[in-house]
């Protein structure tokens, strides 16, 4: 009747799964050291190399000399500071929408939204590949919970017809561990031909996707009469950290009322808002960082597809490579590193089981020269892994 911690960890082991955390001993980066080795890295999210941007860092600097470091209390206590409150105008001038609210951070926004939206009686259904933090919300709401199949807007409709109450469809806007993006499009279709709503969690499509860095709503143009709830995260090609869900005013009043992981924790300290508004600034107006990261995204396909690398079917910075097995994913990523590259293996239960991957991310600080080193390594290493010995 005790708790046998060391028999579940020794078969994390045995299965491949144990998970380690490689420590980073360098500013965010291309160029990083991890456990005292210089590596060039492909798997942050720091899409356009803002992370530990000058201009960021100085606005972060500057904004602690005027607001100093913390915040010092909830958003409806006296924590809700000037800083917060232009960057939420700022970021609903930028999606488009009547309001934005800013959260501490992206599991939070989606634990928010969600239950503040749906309950007992209603109906959440999500994409089975969503991000945890959105199906962990949708369990955690209390609604009827249910998964269509990945990006099907037909089995989304087979679902819609038996859903009751207020119905919620979410979904990732790109996929975080696959890199395919949502047909939203279609997904909006649906969602209004029952009078449901559609929320996307666009954690990697901001910044790198859209004209503007508006990501997928921007892509595909849709209004928020087709995406009502439209969320963001900040740590991502931002470069920052937090999170905002944008929508109608009667939405962000509803969330500022009734979502608890809005209301009952501290608000990020208001000098990281100052660091936001000036990444924000940048990833609006510095087209060049998207389109040097997608001539390199380009570059990274064509190149990979030359060698007879297996990729997915994704145009966005994430850019897998499917492996399968955990432990060979392991084994491959093991050698990148013996090669000075990292790259992590993305393995259950952060993805579905048998579908382990090496999560290869470029970046807008990565170089032309830095990607094609990055191919004649993973060609080199590819042809001597050696098959699963199982
Ligand atoms: C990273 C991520 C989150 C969580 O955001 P944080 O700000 O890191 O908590 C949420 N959704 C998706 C799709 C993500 O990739």
């Amino acid at each position: 009747m005790s708790f046998d911690l060391s028999a579940r960890l020794a078969a994390r082991r045995a299965d491949s799964l144990y998970r380690q955390r490689p420590l980073l001993e360098s500013p965010q980066g291309s160029q990083v050291v991890v456990d005292g080795q210089p590596l060039l890295a492909f798997c942050n999210n720091d899409y356009l190399g803002l992370a530990n941007h000058p201009q960021v860092v100085e606005a972060w600097q500057a904004g602690a000399s005027r607001w100093g470091v913390g915040g010092g209390a909830s958003h409806l206590v006296i924590g809700h500071s000037g800083p917060h409150h232009a960057l939420e105008e700022a970021l609903a001038e930028f999606t488009g929408r009547p309001r934005a609210l800013l959260f501490s951070n992206g599991y939070m926004a989606n634990l928010g939204a969600v239950t503040a939206l749906v309950g007992q009686g209603d109906t959440v259904l999500e994409d089975r590949l969503n991000h945890a933090s959105l199906l962990d919300a949708g369990l955690l709401s209390g609604a009827r919970f249910n998964r269509y199949l990945h990006n099907d807007s037909a089995s989304l409709a087979k679902r819609l017809e038996k859903a009751c109450g207020d119905t919620l469809v979410v979904t990732d806007g790109v996929f975080s561990m696959d890199g395919d993006i949502a047909d939203l499009p279609a997904l909006a279709r649906e969602a209004k031909a029952k009078g449901a709503w559609l929320m996307v969690d666009d954690a990697h499509g901001f910044g790198a996707l859209g004209a503007h860095g508006g990501g997928v709503a921007e892509h595909f143009g849709l209004s928020v009469d087709d995406v009502p709830v439209l969320v963001g995260t900040l740590g991502k090609a931002f470069g920052t950290s937090g999170a905002f869900v944008a929508g109608s005013e009667a939405l962000i009043e509803s969330l500022i009322q009734f979502a608890r992981p809005y209301i009952y924790t501290t608000s990020q300290p208001p000098a990281l808002a100052c660091a936001t508004l000036k990444s924000l600034e940048l990833l609006r107006s510095e087209h060049g960082r998207r389109e040097h990261l997608n001539s390199l995204i380009r570059q990274f396909r064509q190149g990979a597809e030359q060698i007879g690398l297996q990729l997915m079917d994704s145009f966005t910075p994430i850019q897998p490579l499917m492996i399968g097995d955990s432990g060979r994913a392991l084994r491959l990523s093991a050698m990148l590193r013996e090669r000075g590259l990292l790259v992590t293996a993305i393995r259950p239960p952060t993805v579905p089981a048998g579908s382990a991957r090496l999560r290869v991310t470029l970046s807008a600080a990565h170089t032309e020269a830095q990607v094609q080193l990055l191919l004649s390594v993973l060609d080199d290493c590819w042809r001597k892994l050696e098959p699963n010995h199982a």
